[in-house]
């Protein structure tokens, strides 16, 4: 996105007749890692989000919880906000449809039509829910019953104001038609023009107060109060200070709402007409997201079902869940919650893929570089794949979120991150780290790998910002935008600090393998995800955990139960003779004498530190014979990056106890 532009962004405001789920969640996390992106970009912009207070299933809601109405919303508007608080959610305003601000513009925008002669009073009946609070036609019923609910839809009869829709539909068709992605993805636009072929009914847009006071009351008629579509729908407009006001002037002819596919009917043709007959501009786009299903059945506000989503976020972390949801839904279509699908990817694409990726390469400028980036360095021919990667990835990220398509653009995020480990494996900076000749190389390389890290904070930053924030800490650098997304903005002389795990391995619950589970969940809802046949060649679980060289093959458990491994005291320890390396230890292993064994331990070892030690020998290995000194036994010792440290115990045993 080069040219600055401006933004808004609305999710629905949420019905407060249930608390927060997993399908509130996702709306608002996918509108949030929008916003955060576009502010990235220079953007100017506004974000959204609210609750619905009004209507009939909230007075029978708090009717039933024995308080107001007033207070029964209070208390849930309150639990969302709490919700959006406790995951970062970045949204500049929080309306509440029963707000004075609110119903001012609700009442003059309702005068303004009726004056017009766009509301009529008049006479309806139909088969009415209860729950959705609206009439269905015959056709849209199922055998009588709610296409949403399931229950007996009602006939009712009753004097209403109506608004003429009906003479918008020749006119809504055409403008649909004229913009191929007005409502996107397509599936919902001919969803919506699907709708269109039948006759557009008008729309009963009051409620007696005989039957229904908690509502906003028409401005001409107080024996009604507004259907609770009308109201809700006008927020949007009336978060800006309703038409007219400086922030509608700036945001307005901007605005996109983000939805669920459960109301694409309210905002694809009742809004629309509803803004034509005001005289306001339509939405730039309506971004319509599908259904995750749990156990086989929606995910919906009224059809209980309902995970407590925040009890996930506590076990696994908000960047974790915020991933998750984003990477597995591709945008449109339904997709599949389960936590074992949420733990795979935790396991595979945090902690694996990324996680292992900054532990390393800070890991590595840590101890090979000081914690310094060192400003002359080669960083080999290798590097031209990363630099290019990223150039590519900058690009597909962009179009994939101009496209709403965030699944997309993660796995264009994690195209990167492969070819950062796959360069780390090609270049093998332990190798050059070893080799005082290959110091420019090294010093190049872990350049490389620094810039990555930072480029990859900014590319995380919209979707998984605590786990940027991190990066950015171990970099030492403060938040930066897309325009920063070039390489070799990292500072030579960059302090660089180790980084702790960012995401824990989730071992799996008894019973459950995670990897395995993996597969499963990704049949039916990412089968047609573009990657798809990427993970096929994914490299196993712990493949790249460290900066280790190769693991040896795989051996049955009874090969290794042939070592004998034992607790031995070192007795007394001296140098062999015309040795440089080696030193003749005298150990304790519980036999009648002490063992000699001779180690290549010199050059890191002064002998007398190691008297007293209790260390893990192999106590069955054939004897040799060193520079002239028989050994029996070798001791257990580990090496990296030229260091070495002999194995000890971390609570006492007798010498001659069993190590296994
Ligand atoms: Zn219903």
């Amino acid at each position: 996105m080069t040219a600055k532009a401006t933004f808004y962004l609305t999710t629905p405001i949420y019905y407060v007749n249930a608390r927060p789920h997993l399908g509130h969640a996702y709306t608002t996390i996918a509108a949030d890692a929008m916003c955060r992106y576009r502010r990235l970009a220079g953007d100017r912009v506004w974000f959204l989000t609210g609750t619905d207070e009004h209507g009939d299933n909230i007075a029978r809601a708090a009717a039933k919880a024995g308080v107001s109405p007033q207070a029964y919303a209070d208390e849930i508007s309150a639990a969302f906000r709490d919700a959006w608080r406790r995951l970062s959610i970045s949204n500049d305003d929080f309306i509440r449809t029963t707000e004075p601000r609110h119903q001012t513009v609700v009442q003059a925008i309702l005068q303004k039509l009726y004056d017009a002669g766009e509301i009529y009073f008049g006479k309806y009946g139909g088969l009415y829910c209860f729950g959705c609070e609206r009439f269905y036609t015959e056709k849209e019923a199922v055998d009588g019953n709610c296409p949403q609910h399931l229950t007996a839809l009602e006939f009712i009869e009753e004097e209403n104001y109506f608004f003429r829709m009906s003479k918008y539909q020749d006119w809504l068709i055409a403008y649909i038609e004229a913009r191929p992605d007005l409502i996107r993805p397509e599936r919902y636009r001919n969803e919506v023009l699907g709708f269109l072929r039948d006759p557009l009914q008008d729309l009963s847009i009051s409620r007696p107060k005989s039957r229904l006071e908690w509502g906003i009351p028409l401005p001409f008629d107080d024996r009604f109060v507004t259907y609770v579509w009308f109201d809700a729908l006008i927020n949007y407009v009336s978060a800006l200070g309703g038409p007219g006001a400086p922030a509608w002037e700036t945001f307005w002819p901007h605005v996109e709402h983000l939805i669920g596919k459960d109301i694409l009917k309210p905002h694809g043709i009742y809004w629309p007409c509803m803004l034509k007959a005001a005289g306001m501009p339509v939405y730039a786009h309506l971004n319509v997201h599908g259904y995750w299903n749990l156990g086989g059945g929606k995910m919906s506000k009224s059809i209980g079902n309902v995970v407590e989503a925040f009890q996930l976020t506590d076990k696994y972390g908000h960047d974790a869940f915020r991933y998750f949801l984003m990477r597995e839904m591709t945008f449109g279509l339904d997709a599949n919650f389960s936590e074992e699908s949420l733990v795979g990817r935790l396991n595979s694409d945090l902690a694996n893929d990324l996680g292992n990726l900054v532990s390393r390469a800070t890991t590595m400028i840590a101890n090979f570089a000081g914690g310094v980036v060192s400003p002359h360095g080669d960083p080999g021919p290798q590097a031209a794949v990363v630099r290019d990667t990223l150039d590519k990835v900058r690009r597909d990220v962009d179009d994939a979120m101009r496209a709403f398509a965030l699944q997309r653009a993660l796995v264009a995020i994690w195209e990167f991150i492969a070819i950062v480990n796959g360069y780390i494996d090609a270049v093998q900076p332990w190798a050059l780290a070893r080799d005082p000749a290959r110091r420019e190389r090294l010093d190049g390389a872990l350049y490389t790998l620094a810039e990555s890290l930072r480029c990859l904070a900014i590319l995380l930053d919209a979707f998984i910002p605590g786990t940027a924030a991190k990066i950015r800490e171990v970099l030492g650098l403060a938040p930066q935008a897309l325009v920063d997304l070039r390489w070799g903005g990292l500072m030579p002389g960059t302090r660089v600090s180790k980084a702790g795990a960012l995401f824990p391995r989730i071992v799996a619950p008894v019973g459950i393998h995670p990897e395995g589970a993996l597969g499963a969940p990704r049949v039916g809802s990412v089968a047609m995800d573009v990657e798809g046949g990427k993970d096929a060649g994914r490299e196993p679980a712990g493949a790249r955990r460290t900066s280790a060289p190769a693991a040896a093959p795989r051996i049955p458990i009874d090969a290794f139960a042939k070592i004998d491994l034992r607790v031995a005291q070192v007795v007394s320890a001296e140098p062999v003779p015309k040795s440089r390396k080696l030193l003749k230890l005298r150990v304790d292993v519980g036999e009648v004498a002490p063992r000699t064994i001779v180690a290549g331990i010199a050059e890191h070892y002064p002998p007398a530190d190691l008297v007293g030690k209790k260390i893990v020998i192999v106590a069955n290995l054939e004897s040799t014979t060193l520079m002239g000194v028989e050994s029996d036994g070798m001791l257990i010792a580990g090496s990296a990056d030229g260091r070495l440290a002999v194995l000890a115990l971390d609570r006492d045993l007798p010498p001659g106890a069993r190590v296994r």
